[in-house]
């Protein structure tokens, strides 16, 4: 397994890259396109996604919950897919499929009212999840106010390094999806 986590609020080009890659997708069709949809949206997307193994991750959630910057959340169901199989999907008309994905966003960007900074359950799946701009904002606010200690001994990895950069530049660009 491994985590793919990408900016919610993507440059227009490469928004309109996935748009186009997720609805030819979606026909269920093989794709003819030249360039191949996959291949033009994986081209532009890279700069805007940051990629974690397991162990990678585990190291992330470890340095995120020394400083105080998560909290322990419990994982509210996401809605029922409502399609038949695949095939029901793929037929589905738009209106129909992208009510579904509303409502899936919006289980996937869910936070426990009250708490401050990034339900922690978001880091332990593919979910798909939605870690928003605010709880990135709260939980780099919390990183300040940590025990300098903590924070230096978790800047000496090059690893926690670039998370740290992955948040601040994902706070200013509406948080990051994981899957
Ligand atoms: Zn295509």
């Amino acid at each position: 397994m491994s985590y793919d986590l990408e900016w919610v609020e993507l440059p227009e080009a490469v928004a309109e890259a996935r748009n186009q890659w997720e609805s030819c997708i979606d026909r269920g069709l093989r794709c003819d396109h030249v360039p191949r949809c996959s291949e033009s949206y994986f081209s532009l997307a890279g700069p805007f996604q940051f990629h974690l193994n397991v162990a990678g991750m585990a190291v992330c959630r470890d340095g995120l919950r020394r400083s105080g910057m998560t909290y322990q959340a419990e994982h509210q169901l996401f809605p029922a897919w409502p399609f038949k199989d695949i095939e029901d999907w793929q037929s589905a008309d738009r209106a129909r499929r992208d009510a579904f994905d509303v409502a899936e966003r919006a289980d996937s960007a869910q936070t426990v009212p009250g708490k401050v900074g990034i339900p922690e359950v978001k880091l332990l799946s593919n979910g798909p999840w939605l870690v928003g701009a605010e709880e990135i904002a709260q939980a780099l606010d919390l990183y300040e106010e940590a025990s300098a200690a903590v924070r230096s001994e978790l800047e000496t990895d090059g690893l926690w390094r670039d998370w740290l950069g992955w948040l601040r530049e994902t706070a200013v660009h509406g948080g990051f999806t994981v899957s």
